[in-house]
């Protein structure tokens, strides 16, 4: 049985529950849905609302996500989305798997942390399989190429290159619920269920489980409780809606806010048993913050603007083509990374007359681009965060090698002028790993290879907090399949 609610409207008791679950994003709802399948009472407590059909994602970003940057300001971006969901009510669905090399980059990259995952690849294929069932895309690779991504394809076979359809969590046009080409949509939530998402594919609103899930949103869990040596009792939330201040009794504890807000968790749940926050002992919690590195070339050319193709804005899925030629190539600085593929603006018209591609690699997870909390508090009395983050020449030479690529690539389909947007991510990022780092050795890693905190029976974290390195691809569905993985461990 499922049921999502409001806080404030929720009647019952709030101590019958076997485990609770911080944040209702990809892994919160994997976690939950995994225990459910095995009969348990699960509650996820989540900060957002309920998005509706449609919403766009700009009002779900909430301000207790911003953070004081390099510049010293607290203009630090809001990280994906604040809301029942969370980032994936939002995203491109873009599905991909990682690969073995995902899993031991420490032979291609440098870094003064623990890089390697503390797992093979073979330990997650089953639970993409599951994923890819649950999200209902048997029709992967289905969608078609959009008319700026087949000129986009034809440029990289003239090249050379091995352009493939996108592996896409979405419904194709062809299947009777699938895409009707509302938008660009990127950044809005599909008003047809045609995207893959927490709500869309019921992956907690499942009347069939053997266990519960009780979804109560508009609550902010502030820190994790403890009366004793290793052991978590509640939760000590915040109600905006109602200035209420919340203890919740807690058997087990799983935090899936995100990379960014699981380790601020953890470094505001201080205690005398804890006083640098839980799983803090080594100063680990919060270092290696991951954001991968990107960037956008934008090819233009006036003669487009007459052609019908490109003179239409882009609605429908904002990337259908990608290659993976660089993944290993022999010329790309470390030999390692990454992804170059059509991307749509979330603007249709801004695409008017321009084809648009998206580079992304795995950075090098160094510890000092970090989240620390600073002694100020927000309006909701949560201390502010500070976000430290620069990249490495290695990170740098593997941008400009995918830029230069991305642009021979727009200079080919005929572009005349070439834009570049760099983001860096020094503010920020919709893709967040790294900051509570998996591995054996309790010096160097802040969870244990199944999400449990090291020194602690009932603190786990389940989200990409935990991914060693970030990855050449984006991340939902290895987020995912991970959480299952550690989920289906949990005792
Ligand atoms: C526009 C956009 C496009 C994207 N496209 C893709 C894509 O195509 N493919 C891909 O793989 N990835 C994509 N991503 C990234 C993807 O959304 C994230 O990887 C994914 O959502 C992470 O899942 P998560 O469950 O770990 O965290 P989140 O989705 O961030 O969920 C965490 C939830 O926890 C809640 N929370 C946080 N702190 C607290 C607290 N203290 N108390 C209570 N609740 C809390 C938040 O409100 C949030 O709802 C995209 C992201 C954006 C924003
Ligand atoms: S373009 Fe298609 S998948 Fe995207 S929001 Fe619209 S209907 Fe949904």
């Amino acid at each position: 049985m499922t049921t999502i609610q409001h806080i404030a409207a929720y009647k019952k008791p709030l101590d019958a529950f076997d485990v609770v679950v911080v944040g209702s994003g990809p892994s919160g709802a994997t976690v939950a849905r995994t225990l459910a399948e095995q009969g348990k009472a699960v509650l996820i407590l989540e900060f957002g609302g309920l998005p509706s059909p449609g919403a766009a994602l700009t009002p779900h970003q909430a301000t207790f996500t911003k953070a004081v940057t390099y510049t010293e300001q607290m203009d630090g971006n809001p990280w994906t989305a604040c809301c029942v969901g969370g980032g994936m009510q939002f995203y491109s669905a873009i599905t991909f798997r990682y690969r073995a090399a995902d899993l031991r980059a420490s032979q291609f990259l440098e870094s003064d942390m623990a890089i390697d995952w503390p797992i093979e690849i073979q330990e997650l294929n089953e639970h993409y399989a599951y994923i890819e069932a649950l999200l209902g895309i048997e029709h992967m690779g289905d969608y078609p190429l959009s008319a700026r991504a087949t000129r986009i394809a034809a440029a990289m076979s003239s090249l050379g290159y091995h352009p493939h359809p996108m592996p896409l969590a979405i419904l194709p046009p062809q299947h009777p619920h699938g895409c009707g080409y509302c938008a660009a949509c990127d950044s809005r939530c599909c008003p047809m269920g045609a995207k893959a998402s927490v709500i869309t594919r019921s992956i907690i609103n499942d009347d069939g489980l053997p266990g519960s899930i009780t979804v109560l949103y508009g609550c902010l869990v502030k820190r994790i409780l403890q009366e004793s040596e290793g052991q978590a009792s509640g939760v000590e939330c915040y109600i905006p809606f109602s200035s209420q201040r919340l203890r919740i009794p807690v058997a087990k504890v799983v935090c899936c806010s995100n990379a960014i807000q699981s380790s601020a968790l953890l470094l505001r749940s201080r205690s005398s048993f804890a006083p640098r926050g839980i799983g803090n002992e080594h100063d680990l919690v919060g270092r290696g913050l991951s954001l991968k590195v990107s960037g956008y070339s934008i090819g233009s050319n006036r003669r487009w603007l007459k052609e019908a193709d490109l003179a239409a804005p882009h609605r429908g899925a904002p990337a259908t083509v990608y290659t993976d030629d660089f993944y290993q190539a022999p010329d790309m600085p470390t030999r390692f990374g990454g992804l170059i593929y059509e991307v749509a603006s979330p603007v249709p018209e801004e695409n008017i007359g321009h084809l648009r591609i998206h580079y992304l690699a795995g950075d090098e997870p160094w510890s000092h681009n970090r989240i620390t909390l600073e002694d100020k508090e927000d309006e909701f009395g949560i201390p502010i965060l500070r976000f430290q983050y620069r990249n490495t020449a290695n990170d740098e030479a593997r941008l400009a090698y995918l830029t230069a690529r991305a642009d021979e690539i727009l200079r080919e389909a005929g572009a005349v002028t070439i834009r570049h947007d760099r983001p860096m991510h020094r503010k920020g990022a919709s893709h967040l790993h790294g900051t509570a780092r998996a591995g054996v050795d309790p010096a160097r890693s802040v969870v244990d290879p199944l999400g449990k905190v090291h020194g602690y029976d009932n603190v786990y974290v389940m989200d990409a907090s935990v991914m060693n390195f970030a990855g050449n691809w984006n991340p939902t569905h290895t987020i995912m399949a991970n959480a299952r993985r550690m989920a289906l461990a949990l005792r």
